[in-house]
């Protein structure tokens, strides 16, 4: 017998209700896919989520990550809107600055050589701040991003990047948070299940086949999601697309995204589209295991080197430490690193800036030698050619522009005056000891090419016709990201797409 009390409502619109709701499947288990499934729900969908992890691994890379999130704000007030917690001493001894559509646009185009896609990028920077509004308003926890995007200059903290925003508890917590919105609106979320191939018919996407421990199942649905990650953690296919060299790569986040909504999508038509030889990758601990490792998150990194030098084993600098703000470089730089002798380099500091350095540096897991001269150092440094690693200090030191000043809020433009390889800004000399070398290699994050999507989250074919009832949403849209990357903008493309998909998935 049906019971419609439940619906507050006559029964005929009751039984309307419950013939015309949608049947939507979500294919992935981090922020995209976590988005997705709530904003269908929020529609009225009844939605299905499959995990490939088992629950305890689940997650994604969402879930290694800081929870930074980079979006659009003018000025304090927007970021109460967001942060309601923030306190009246914070906004007094803090310039939060802001952070316009323009300029958010402006550091996406510079940064992918201006070949992101116009109207994806459009749609990340316009929708970033009611995006976030909508997950706080959902019951995500926002904080200032404090720890690795400020200075305190002159007795005042000073946000730079343009990034100032981060999820309570970083990537754990925004998953657990957004897990447990999920729940709440009924999303029935399976672990251990992972999406093999699209069921179509009629042309259109009619539902997922799925394998699990417990064997293969089909599952229908008028609509699927596709927000299960790109392909970095299948050596083979990074090698086939990223190049030779790539297999050597470590892994930063999960296991699991090994291209299967990449693979699954093509396989019924869909275009590829993007930089499919590109990827985000940084500098990583060099004896950082093979995949991430969730009790140490996103510590392996080591994204301090604006302050330092990068040597590699021949000891020589080989990149522009202080090019740009940390987080327009280091997603590139990771690549710099794969190209150097063994995969390797150091970072290398002196005590004057040994307390700036984040807190990565100070965790057990890390690959570090300490010495009280640089040419013990120089002999410490076993698998680096020593001779010339001094030499290349004693070059860098006397090329530094002493007479500018040293403020790490702002491009100071202290640099190297007649280097071969320049060092742009924030350039100190290595003078006083103790010296300290970190090691790192590379370390891969995401990939960049993807499926070609539109604004509205739809999967296209091969001539450009959304493939009906198939969307898709975060680290697998194509065409957003080239070359570069501008820190924190993976978590809002997700949550952004994620969340277009899922209200689309349901009304459209
Ligand atoms: C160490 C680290 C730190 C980072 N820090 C930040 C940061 O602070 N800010 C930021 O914006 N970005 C950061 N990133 C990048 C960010 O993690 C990604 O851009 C973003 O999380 C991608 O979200 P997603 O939901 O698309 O993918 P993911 O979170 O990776 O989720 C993909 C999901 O799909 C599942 N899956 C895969 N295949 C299948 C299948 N066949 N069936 C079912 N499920 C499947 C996986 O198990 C996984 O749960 C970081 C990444 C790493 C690794």
């Amino acid at each position: 017998m049906l019971v419609f009390q439940d619906y507050g409502v006559d029964a005929h619109r009751a039984i309307k209700h419950m013939t015309s709701q949608r049947q939507v499947v979500v294919v992935g288990g981090g922020n995209a896919a976590l988005c997705a499934a709530i904003s269908a729900a929020e529609q009225g969908g009844r939605v299905t989520l499959f995990e490939r992890a088992p629950e305890e691994l689940s997650g994604g890379n969402s879930r290694f990550t800081a929870g930074a999130m980079r979006v659009v704000y003018d000025g304090v007030a927007d970021l109460q809107r967001l942060m309601p917690d923030l306190t009246d001493a914070e906004i007094a001894r803090t310039d939060f600055g802001s952070y316009s559509a323009e300029q958010f646009y402006d550091d996406l185009g510079r940064v992918t050589s201006y070949r992101t896609d116009p109207a994806l990028a459009e749609t990340l920077v316009n929708e970033s701040y009611p995006t976030l509004c909508w997950m706080q308003t959902e019951g995500v926890r926002f904080l200032p991003l404090y720890g690795r995007q400020s200075y305190e200059v002159d007795g005042k903290v000073r946000f730079w990047g343009g990034l100032t925003v981060e999820a309570w508890g970083g990537g754990p917590g925004l998953v657990e948070s957004l897990t447990k919105i999920a729940i709440e609106r009924g999303v029935t979320i399976r672990y251990g299940v992972r999406a093999r191939e699209l069921i179509t018919g009629q042309g259109q996407v009619t539902g997922v086949k799925t394998s699990s421990r417990e064997g293969d199942d089909t599952f229908h649905a008028d609509a699927v999601i596709l927000a299960c990650g790109g392909f970095e953690s299948s050596t083979t296919w990074r090698t086939r697309y990223l190049g030779p060299g790539w297999d050597l790569a470590r892994v930063r986040g999960t296991r699991f995204n090994t291209g299967d909504g990449l693979e699954m999508a093509m396989a019924i038509g869909a275009a590829p589209r993007g930089h499919w030889s590109g990827c985000h990758a940084v500098a990583w601990d060099l004896n950082a295991p093979e995949y991430g490792d969730l009790d140490v998150g996103d510590n392996f990194q080591k994204h301090s080197y604006p302050l330092g030098i990068l040597v590699n084993n021949r000891g020589e600098r080989f990149l522009d430490e202080g090019a740009d703000f940390r987080n327009f470089t280091y997603a590139r730089y990771g690549s710099e690193i794969l190209r150097q002798p063994n995969q390797a380099a150091w970072q290398i500091f002196d005590a004057r800036v040994a307390d700036m350095l984040r807190d990565e540096y100070r965790i057990r897991q890390v690959t570090r030698v300490q010495a009280d001269s640089i040419a013990e150092l120089a002999d410490k440094l076993e698998d680096v050619d020593g001779e010339r690693l001094q030499a290349t200090i004693t070059e860098y030191n006397a090329a530094v522009m002493t007479d500018v000043a040293f403020d790490p809020s702002v491009k100071d433009g202290r640099g190297t005056r007649g280097l071969t390889v320049p060092k742009s800004n924030w350039a100190n000399q290595l003078v006083e000891p103790p010296f300290t070398a970190f090691g790192v290699t590379c370390g891969i994050t995401f990939t960049f090419g993807g499926l070609h999507v539109d604004a509205a989250a739809r999967v296209l074919d091969q001539t450009g016709d959304p493939i009906s009832g198939l969307y898709a949403a975060g680290e697998l849209v194509g065409g957003l990201f080239y070359f570069n990357y501008p820190g924190g903008s993976g978590l809002t493309s997700g949550s952004v797409f994620g969340r277009i998909a899922g209200r689309n998935a349901v009304i459209s």
